[in-house]
Order: C-alpha cells, then sequence, then structure tokens
C-alpha cells in the first residue's frame, strides 16, 4: 500500500543537503587527478631548469677553475721571470741588489708592460707594501737589499672579496733580501668582460632557478597542504554524511515506532489521521466522496482471555493482513489500538461499493484461521461514514463510523452499519429491490414532489422541479438516489421516466384545473431515457393528452445524457426545444462542464451543484466556479440557477454574484402537490423563507 508506506512530508524523515557520497567521491577524484596533472609537470619543469642550469654551472665550474690555474701559472712566471736574472729579455738589471733598484726595475717593467700594472706589489717581510705601480715611497737607507739568486719559495692564494668576486694572489719570496713579490688579479679580469657578464648571466641564472625551485617547491608544498587539508575535510564530510544516514535511519526508525503499529505494522491513528487528512482536503477540492469504515472483532477479549495473548497477537495481526489483502492498494487500513481498525476508502465508484467492500471485508475476516493449533472464526462489525453527508472533517468521520460500527454490532454478529440511517435501508433496499420494483411501478406506488425555484431578484416562483420517490408500503417514503441507478441498470428506468413524464402532465392539468396561476415543471430525465427512440413521442402524447402548452414542461439532463451517444440525446433536445419546452443542464461542475456541450445542445438553463453552493462563503475555490459559471452562463444567454441553498447567507451571496434563481430548503423542500397548491395560489407573492 503506497499511502501508508510513504510517512506524509511532515512526519517523513527529510533528505538532508549533504552530497550523496559517491558525487563526493567522484569529485574528490577529479580534484585528486587535477592536483596531479597541474603539480606533477610544474615539478618536471623546474627541475629540468634546474639540471639545465646545474650543467650550465658546472661547465662553467670547470672554466673557472682552468683560468685561475692558467692565471697562477702566468703571474708565477711572470714573478719569476721579474724575480730572476736570466730574463734580460724583460729588461732588469742583472744586478738589481736593492731594494730600491728592485723598485726601480719593477718600475721601469711596469713601464713597458703596463699590463702588469695592475698586477704587482713587492711587500717586505712584515706585509708591509713597499711599492706598487702606483706607490712609490721615497727609497729608504733601511731597505733591503735585492741580490739575484734563484727564486724563492712561491704561494698561491685565491683571497674572497666582499661581493662574491675573489682576487688570485701569487706570491714570491724572494731569495736573500725575505721581500716577497706579489702579483695579484681579480677574477672577474682573468675571467674576461664576457665572463663576467657570463657571470652575470649565470648569477641571475641560478636566481631564476632557485626562485623557480622555491616557488615551485612553495607551490607543492601548499598544494600538497591543501590536498592534504582537502582530504581532511572530505573525511570530514564523509564522517558527516554517515552521521547524517545514521541521524536518518534513527529518525525513519523512530517515525515508524511513532507512526506505525508495531504489531500489525499498519499505520497507527497518529498516521491514519494525517493520511486521513489531507486525503479529505484533495477530496474536498475534487468533490470526490470517499468512505471511512469503522471494524471491530466481535468476541476477540473471549479470544484473549481464553487462549492467551500470544494468540490474541497472531489473530490480529492475521485480521490486519486480511484486510489489506481485501482493499485496493490505495485504501488505507489502521489500527486504532486493541481490535479496532478503521480503513478509508479512497477511489470508489459508486457509493454501492462501500457495501460491497463492507461485505468483503466481513466474509474475509470470517474465514476460519488456524492460529497456534487453534482452529478459529472471527466476525467483526463494521460502521461506515461517507464524506461529505456523514462528517466535514476526519474528527467527525471517525466519529460517526465509529458509532455505526455500535450499531452494527448491536443489530448482530458479522454486520455493517451506515451512520446515514437512509443508507441502511438502501443497502438492504438493494435486495428488495429485485423483487418488487416492476410491480411498484405497476402498482403505482410512486410520486412526485415538487420543489419552487426562485428568483433572487423579487424572490417570486418561476418554475417547480419535479422530484420522484417511492412510497414503500413498508420502508415509506424512499429517496430516488436510492432506486435511479438500480432502475437504470435494471433497464427500467424508461417505464419509469415516461410515468414520470404523464405525472408531471397530469398535475399541471390538475393544477390549471383548479385555476391556479401556473409555473412550468422541470423533469429529471435520465441517459438511457433521452436516448430512447419513444422519448420524445412520449412527451407529446403526454401534453396532447392533458391538453397542457408543452412549454409547461422543463426537462433536466446532466451531462451523462451526452457521453456515451450525442447525437441521438441531441437530436431528441432539438425536438423538444422546438416544441417550446427548455432545456436545463443539472449539477453541472460535477461532470466535465464543458463548454462544447453548452455550444453544440439547446441549452437554456445551467443548474450549479448544490455541492459548491454548500460552503461558498469559506470555500475560495467553489466561490471562484460559481463566479465564473454566473459570467459564463450569462455570456451564452442562460439562465443560472444555483441548488441546495439552505441559508440567507447564500442567497444573500449568490444574489450579490448575480446569480438567476435559486432552488433549496432556505425557501421550501421538495413537497407532494398539495403543500405546493399554496404556493401556486400565492402567484407572483414574494416567497419568503421556509419555516
Ligand atoms: P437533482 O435533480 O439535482 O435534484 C436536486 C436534489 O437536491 C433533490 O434530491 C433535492 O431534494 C435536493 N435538494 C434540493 N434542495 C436542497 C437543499 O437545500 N439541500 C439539500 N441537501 N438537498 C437539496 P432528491 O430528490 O433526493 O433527488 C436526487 C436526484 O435524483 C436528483 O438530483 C435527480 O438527479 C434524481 N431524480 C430525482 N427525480 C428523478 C426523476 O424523476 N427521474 C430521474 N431520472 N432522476 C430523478
Ligand atoms: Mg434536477
Ligand atoms: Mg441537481
Amino acid at each position: 500500500m503506497t499511502d501508508t508506506c510513504l510517512p506524509p512530508a511532515s512526519l517523513s524523515p527529510s533528505a538532508d543537503g549533504a552530497a550523496p557520497p559517491a558525487a563526493a567521491q567522484r569529485r574528490r577524484k577529479r580534484i585528486d587527478s587535477w592536483a596531479g596533472l597541474t603539480m606533477g609537470p610544474l615539478l618536471l619543469v623546474t627541475l629540468l631548469v634546474a639540471a639545465i642550469w646545474a650543467g650550465q654551472s658546472v661547465h662553467t665550474e670547470r672554466e673557472r677553475a682552468l683560468a685561475i690555474r692558467t692565471t697562477f701559472s702566468h703571474q708565477e712566471s711572470v714573478l719569476r721571470m721579474l724575480a730572476a736574472d736570466e730574463t734580460p729579455a724583460n729588461g732588469m738589471d742583472d744586478h738589481a741588489t736593492d731594494e730600491s733598484a728592485l723598485i726601480n726595475q719593477l718600475a721601469a717593467q711596469v713601464a713597458t708592460n703596463p699590463a702588469l700594472a695592475s698586477t704587482l706589489t713587492l711587500l717586505d717581510p712584515a706585509g708591509r707594501v713597499l711599492w706598487t705601480p702606483a706607490f712609490r715611497p721615497a727609497p729608504s737607507p733601511q731597505a733591503a737589499q735585492l741580490r739575484p739568486g734563484t727564486p724563492g719559495s712561491l704561494s698561491h692564494s685565491v683571497v674572497p672579496l666582499v661581493g662574491g668576486n675573489a682576487r688570485l694572489v701569487t706570491e714570491l719570496a724572494l731569495p736573500h733580501t725575505g721581500l716577497r713579490l706579489r702579483a695579484t688579479r681579480e677574477l672577474d679580469e682573468v675571467l674576461g668582460l664576457p665572463d663576467a657578464g657570463r657571470s652575470n648571466l649565470r648569477g641571475w641564472g641560478w636566481g631564476v632557478t632557485l626562485a623557480l625551485i622555491a616557488a615551485a617547491a612553495l607551490l607543492a608544498f601548499i598544494g600538497h597542504r591543501q590536498h592534504r587539508l582537502y582530504r581532511q575535510l572530505c573525511r570530514a564530510g564523509d564522517e558527516n554524511q554517515r552521521l547524517i544516514d545514521r541521524l536518518r535511519d534513527e529518525r525513519s526508525r523512530a517515525y515508524q515506532l511513532a507512526s506505525h503499529d508495531h504489531l500489525t505494522g499498519l499505520p497507527n491513528r497518529l498516521l491514519f489521521t494525517e493520511l486521513a487528512n489531507s486525503h479529505l482536503s484533495r477530496a474536498r477540492r475534487s468533490h470526490a466522496p470517499f468512505v471511512m469504515m469503522f471494524l471491530d472483532l466481535d468476541r476477540f477479549k473471549r479470544i484473549n482471555d481464553t487462549l492467551g495473548h500470544r494468540v490474541g497477537d497472531l489473530l490480529l495481526q492475521e485480521v490486519a493482513l486480511r484486510l489489506r489483502q481485501t482493499v485496493r492498494e490505495t485504501d488505507i487500513v489502521a489500527r486504532l489500538g486493541g481490535d479496532e481498525f478503521v480503513l478509508l476508502l479512497t477511489e470508489l465508484d459508486a457509493l454501492d461499493d462501500a457495501s460491497r467492500v463492507a461485505r468483503k471485508l466481513i466474509e474475509a475476516i470470517g474465514q476460519p484461521m488456524v492460529l497456534d493449533g487453534h482452529e478459529i472464526e472471527m466476525r467483526p462489525s463494521v460502521g461506515i461514514a461517507i464524506h461529505p453527508r456523514d462528517g466535514m472533517d476526519v474528527e467527525a468521520m471517525m466519529r460517526n463510523a465509529d458509532s455505526a460500527m455500535y450499531e452494527a454490532k448491536r443489530s448482530g454478529s458479522g454486520r455493517f452499519h451506515y451512520y446515514d440511517p437512509s443508507l441502511n435501508s438502501r443497502s438492504s433496499l438493494q435486495l428488495d429491490l429485485n423483487g418488487r420494483f416492476r410491480r411498484a411501478i405497476l402498482g403505482n406506488e410512486f410520486v412526485l414532489h415538487y420543489q419552487p425555484r426562485v428568483t433572487l431578484n423579487g424572490f417570486r416562483v418561476t418554475s417547480l422541479e419535479a422530484l420522484i420517490r417511492w412510497q414503500h408500503p413498508e420502508r415509506g417514503l424512499v429517496p430516488p438516489g436510492e432506486f435511479i441507478e438500480y432502475a437504470e441498470q435494471e433497464g427500467l428506468v424508461v417505464e419509469l421516466g415516461n410515468w414520470v413524464v404523464r405525472e408531471a402532465c397530469r398535475q399541471i392539468a390538475a393544477w390549471i384545473a383548479e385555476g391556479l396561476e401556473i409555473v412550468p415543471v422541470a423533469i429529471n430525465v435520465s441517459p438511457k431515457q433521452l436516448r430512447d427512440h419513444s422519448f420524445v413521442e412520449v412527451i407529446r402524447e403526454s401534453v396532447a393528452h392533458y391538453g397542457i402548452r408543452p412549454a409547461l414542461l422543463e426537462i433536466e439532463i446532466t451531462e451523462r445524457c451526452v457521453v456515451e451517444d450525442f447525437e441521438r440525446p441531441r437530436a431528441a433536445l432539438e425536438t423538444l426545444s422546438a416544441l417550446g419546452l427548455k432545456i436545463a443542464l443539472d449539477d453541472y461542475g460535477t461532470g466535465f462542464s464543458s463548454l462544447s456541450y453548452l455550444k453544440q445542445l439547446p441549452i437554456d438553463i445551467i443548474k450549479i451543484d448544490r455541492s459548491f453552493i454548500s460552503d461558498i462563503r469559506n470555500a475560495r475555490h467553489d466561490a471562484a466556479i460559481v463566479a465564473s459559471t454566473i459570467a459564463l452562463g450569462h455570456n451564452l444567454g442562460l439562465t443560472v440557477i444555483a441548488e441546495g441553498v439552505e441559508t440567507r447567507e447564500q442567497v444573500i451571496y449568490l444574489r450579490t454574484a448575480g446569480c438567476d434563481e435559486v432552488q433549496g430548503y432556505y425557501f421550501q423542500k421538495p413537497a407532494p402537490p398539495d403543500a405546493i397548491r399554496p404556493l401556486l395560489a400565492a402567484g407572483s407573492q414574494p416567497m419568503t423563507a421556509a419555516g
């Protein structure tokens, strides 16, 4: 059963906003692969650049070392050349013996070879500068003697300078004097200008590489961190989702416990009321009837007392199962407690179906059942309430179905009972009809009652509606709702309808004979009757027979009259209309309310069904339907009549809305001809409300 299994929105555990885990995982995978796709190449590019720059710098370093070595050996040979005697080509004096002579010689060398200018320095043993090409101290008496000799000890060193540069220093200790001759060259100079540019470039290269590595490392770090955070977030999300799922499960379990009967699994009172309320509001909108049944097991207490609660429980479960299997999927079965069950039948085609379903339920439960080794036969009592006649809300319906169930119990075991007593007679009438109905027609057991239609402008009676009743010898006055359908099914309605036509004509003639101011009388025609080929003839004959004007008759049809067959009824109506009879479309709003019917049939009057009138002051939709039907009718040049008017408020409302006429208990209930006579006698006097 769909309705009972699905909790209503207000009770059901709602879906939370969290993404489903599968979607979250897909998203996570996407992000993972995105991170992989972007971080990988970035690192690769960085490593490539770093490798290129590293290779480049290894190469450069090698070049640099070679240059240093070459410079050192060059400096060494220059120093040896300066210090040695056997280099006459450089012009140094063979016998330079003292410091100043040496200085002079060096200066001379520098003069002839300016390239040496920046490289030479003469130091005393204490390391003080005695001479550089830019510095010529006055010859000092203490100047050490420089004697020629073999070159002394030699040292090479690379002295780092501020700013990353270095100086290449070669020192030659001159023998005998203790003086030291030093050749220096700036590394930059050694490497030459292009090299300096390259070194600059190299510096930049290193800078860029380092920056790139740093950026990549930073990015990798940030990416890794973000990824870690994201994964943590995902884990937290997963955890949340799990918690939400658990919560939802708990909620649905709690909901199940709170809304269902634990023994039978059927909805309990709480859920039933909720479901019934939602059906009720739908039924109100669609004007569809629905039926509530209360069902109680006879002698259940005795079974419980004698066979024990276990058997009692099994019995209730079996009953629940049988109830469910007997009704439709869309119907609702609930257990209210103890041995009380309630059913809501939502899709009945006709009210008679309620009796049929009740019988089926009683029969299904009445089948013997074997429980725990005991064979048990149960009989239920069923109370039936019908919406809207037996209650406008769920509480009223439940109360009335319950009291009908007690009535059923009182009248014997395994029975059903309607809350509306007339329906009880109806259901037993069904059995009676078979045998009696034809005889009733022949035996003249039917009577016509009349109900006036009253203008809202002046409250004058414009016409009467003839409504048939069966004056049953035992049951009293039976309303048409209880036998018209049967007459239709059994093919007796034409015969019955013909009787109505003749009786109405006879009555009109009788009133005329009494000298009363007569108004037209409307007769209700059933679909089969309208399709019957003799129908028009019967009317013709009757008016002729009683010598009345055809215009004193009106015909009320419903949309059902033209659903199965359109042409034949239309032709009959055209003929009648041509004869001078007015045609009214009855119960307007309950069928298709098709505009094409209004256009294609010779309709003069629309009668708005009483279901729209009953709550017109409160139901917004009903008021709108009534207002638009009035407007539509007037636009088509039709008279609009509202049926079932019972209160002064409805009269005022309809009058304000522009409705032409009303019919209902407010002015007059359907009454036998004698009760109508005073109305006719009053002529065009305004009618007052019924006492
Ligand atoms: P209908 O033609 O729509 O008749 C109006 C029904 O509303 C009548 O019920 C009338 O008694 C009832 N009614 C009038 N005013 C009020 C009111 O203020 N409040 C309430 N609650 N009801 C009001 P009734 O007489 O039981 O007739 C029921 C239906 O049976 C009619 O509905 C009509 O469709 C059918 N019917 C009646 N007489 C005949 C007949 O001679 N032949 C055929 N084929 N059908 C008939
Ligand atoms: Mg009618
Ligand atoms: Mg009607």
